[in-house]
């Protein structure tokens, strides 16, 4: 979607949440959660416009933060220019490089070479093979034959460090090796969006990875737990709460 409008996604992929719940068991809440009091009764999260909306059972699930032409606005009406903008930096740029050789930067890599074949791309991946340990050696290498076949360059295990702004600019790998670049693209994977747990529980609610410490039942793990919660659920529902609104 962020790399040209030949079937474009974005008339499609951007789903509004305003209609989620068809009966009065549920509401949306567009709004960015800054603090959560899991000592209040029951508990309660406040909003970033100073909203305090109370729970009996809090999910969080704030998924992640990403880079580059991934950090989408979280206001849905500026989503197409930014995508107009990003699409447009593809477009200006002949050699891009991709920071990353994970799904995302294969996914890329594959994308500008179908629309524009001439265009010189090359990833640069910190591994010793694209993808991660989690896939077999020989998907990894399937992997890497297909996109070489097409054209792209892969260098392994080096990384680049910074993100200059698009335009000509000669990257240095940590190695050494220099590429020259109009874009370079930060496909490098993404960092949990758990700032605001942390603050709200303190450090000890995240692992050394910034993920969420949960116990077998998916509870926080230093979290003053509720096991009486149960005898206090008031008629069940939902609040959907979501700093994007598409
Ligand atoms: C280019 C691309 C292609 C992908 N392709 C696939 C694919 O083919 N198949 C697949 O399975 N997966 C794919 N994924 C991955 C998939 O999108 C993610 O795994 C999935 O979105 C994760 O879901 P989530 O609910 O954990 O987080 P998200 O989808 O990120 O949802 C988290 C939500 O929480 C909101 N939020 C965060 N913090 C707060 C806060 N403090 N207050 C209120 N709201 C907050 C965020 O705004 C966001 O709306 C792809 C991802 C990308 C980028």
């Amino acid at each position: 979607m962020t790399v040209h409008d030949s079937n474009d996604l974005l008339d499609t992929a951007l789903i509004p949440y305003d209609k989620i719940f068809t009966t009065p068991n549920g509401v949306f809440v567009q709004g960015t959660v800054v603090g959560i009091q899991p000592n209040k009764p029951g508990g309660a999260v406040t909003l970033a416009d100073g909203q305090e909306l109370p729970y009996d059972a809090l999910v969080l699930c704030p998924g992640s933060i990403w880079e580059g032409p991934l950090a989408f606005p979280l206001e849905g009406k500026a989503v197409p220019e930014f995508v107009a903008a990003r699409r447009a930096e593809f477009n200006n740029a002949q050699k891009i490089v991709l920071v990353g050789g994970g799904a995302v930067g294969i996914e890329y890599a594959g994308e500008i070479k179908d629309i524009w074949p001439e265009k010189e791309v090359t990833i640069v991946h910190g591994d010793s093979s694209l993808m991660n340990s989690t896939y077999s050696a020989r998907f990894r290498k399937g992997l890497e034959d297909g996109l070489r076949s097409r054209g792209v360059n892969i260098i392994i295990k080096d990384h680049v460090d910074g993100f200059p702004p698009p335009g000509p600019v000669t990257v240095k790998t940590r190695k050494g090796v220099v590429i020259d670049a109009d874009l370079v693209v930060p496909t490098r994977g993404t960092r949990p969006r758990t700032a605001f747990i942390a603050e709200s529980l303190g450090a000890g609610a995240l692992d050394e990875k910034n993920q969420i410490k949960i116990t077998r039942t998916f509870s926080p793990w230093e979290t003053p737990s509720t096991p009486s919660s149960r005898s206090r659920l008031r008629k069940p529902t939902l609040t959907l709460l979501s700093s994007l609104q598409t």
